[in-house]
């Protein structure tokens, strides 16, 4: 790993135009630049996020994107007062679907339910002209950032709202989907999920997913790895022409859970021109256990939805199981991680495949859990450290966001025109 010389450099210049030294030259524009703080070339920095959950947040009446809504415990970590505090510019805001059982009538009401969620991403950026915009392509983003907005790409979390019918994907993409992930937590019509592994029902891709695969490359979307097992992975890269992208994932080396990516996977998914967005969700990254008052309520409220769980929650039951979840976070506070862990986690990924390969998908509005990372304020914290490990602002700009569009430019160029 080549250690660079930001920090040295900016000594030397501070040296140069030290106030004991009257007589010094101006300081010329190049070394000005070495002088930045953290801070501002984090503020300089395009700073995309590949995973924001927060369009979860938009049906609740007492959100507002516009406010600086309370973060207790991390559970709004997304709004535009804590994306101007922590320099983050946009990134891709999620169309989450959680998993229901595999018939027609179920995958109707996903359909539905994924597409009012798009429509309310759209709503919202409609409804803030100056501050947000739509993004389709991967030019646009410096474009939106350079007129002083945020970036908002649409991305699919679980393909499983497409039901049986591929030609889906093209309404999909028509409301500005970019990005799709075909699996979540549990074995779906697609692939096999990374957290479902005793079922191992296709060992990867099914027959439909292997459909999925190329109809997102022939429309020219990104491919998310993310929740898919690793089969599933080996699967898309083996039948995807562009590179894989792992939207929100970490590294198995440093904490054993199946959401994370092995050594030789990640290695795998950098050969492939791919890139890893490192999670901020704490329980896995860390090795997190609960009080047992917290499990115990955990384990009532479980028992309680378990029946409704099988069928698939309603919106309704969903807001009502989210709030009492949150009363529960409330009264009986989660274990955390911490920066440090989750630093650890970017740094492995980084030395193992390089900064060409690794930027950040954290999993705000969906995750949390992290101390020092309760929302995306704290994101310059994350710029300092990697400058004080000895990379460059070249380094971070593919981090922050260089790394995800280069992949968006692969996957406009290879699709069909
Ligand atoms: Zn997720």
């Amino acid at each position: 790993m080549i250690k660079h010389l930001t920090l040295g450099a900016s000594i030397l210049a501070l040296a140069a135009c030290s106030p004991s030294d009257p007589k010094s030259d101006p300081v010329p524009a190049a070394e000005q630049a070495a002088v930045a703080t953290p801070a501002e070339i984090h503020e300089r920095l395009i700073v995309l996020d590949s995973h924001l959950d927060t369009p979860a947040n938009f049906s609740k009446p007492d959100f507002d994107i516009m406010a600086d809504n309370p973060s207790k415990l991390g559970q709004v970590q997304v709004d535009l007062p804590k994306m101007k505090r922590g320099g983050l510019d946009g990134g891709f805001w999620v169309i989450f679907t959680p998993q229901g059982p595999l018939d027609a009538a179920s995958y109707e009401a996903a359909k539905n339910a994924a597409l009012h969620r798009s429509d309310e991403i759209i709503q919202m950026v409609e409804s803030h002209p100056d501050n947000f915009e739509l993004a389709y392509t991967a030019d646009d983003a410096a474009r939106i950032v350079g007129d002083g907005k945020r970036v908002v790409y649409q991305s699919i979390e679980n393909s499983y709202p497409l039901g049986t019918d591929i030609s889906m994907l093209q309404t999909f993409y028509d409301k500005g989907v970019r990005l799709i992930g075909p699996v979540h937590f549990r074995d779906n019509q697609f692939a096999d999920s990374s957290t479902d592994l005793e079922a191992n029902d296709y060992g990867g891709l099914s027959p439909l997913g292997e459909e999925l695969i190329r109809e997102a490359n022939r429309l020219g979307m990104m491919i998310d790895g993310s929740h898919a097992a690793d089969s599933t992975v080996e699967d898309i890269m083996a039948i995807s022409t562009t590179p894989i992208f792992l939207s929100h994932t970490g590294v198995r080396a440093l904490y054993d859970h199946p959401r994370n990516v092995t050594d030789e996977l990640l290695k795998k998914v950098a050969d492939d021109g791919g890139v890893i967005q490192i999670n901020a969700y704490g329980s896995y990254i860390d090795d997190l256990e609960p009080t047992p008052e917290r499990k115990a309520a955990i384990e009532a409220i479980q028992e309680e939805y378990a029946e409704a769980m099988k069928e698939g929650l309603t919106d309704e039951q969903m807001a009502e199981f989210r709030e009492r979840y949150e009363a529960i976070d409330a009264e009986f506070p989660p274990p955390m991680s911490t920066f440090d862990v989750f630093m650890d986690q970017m740094l492995y990924a980084l030395k193992l495949v390089g900064p060409d390969h690794v930027g950040m998908g954290a999993d705000w509005d969906g995750g949390g859990g992290v101390e020092g990372m309760e929302d995306v304020s704290f994101l310059p914290k994350v710029t300092a450290r990697l400058l004080e490990e000895g990379y460059t602002e070249e380094d971070l700009e593919k981090i922050w966001s260089g790394n995800m569009l280069r992949v968006m430019r692969e996957v406009e160029a290879a699709k069909e025109q």
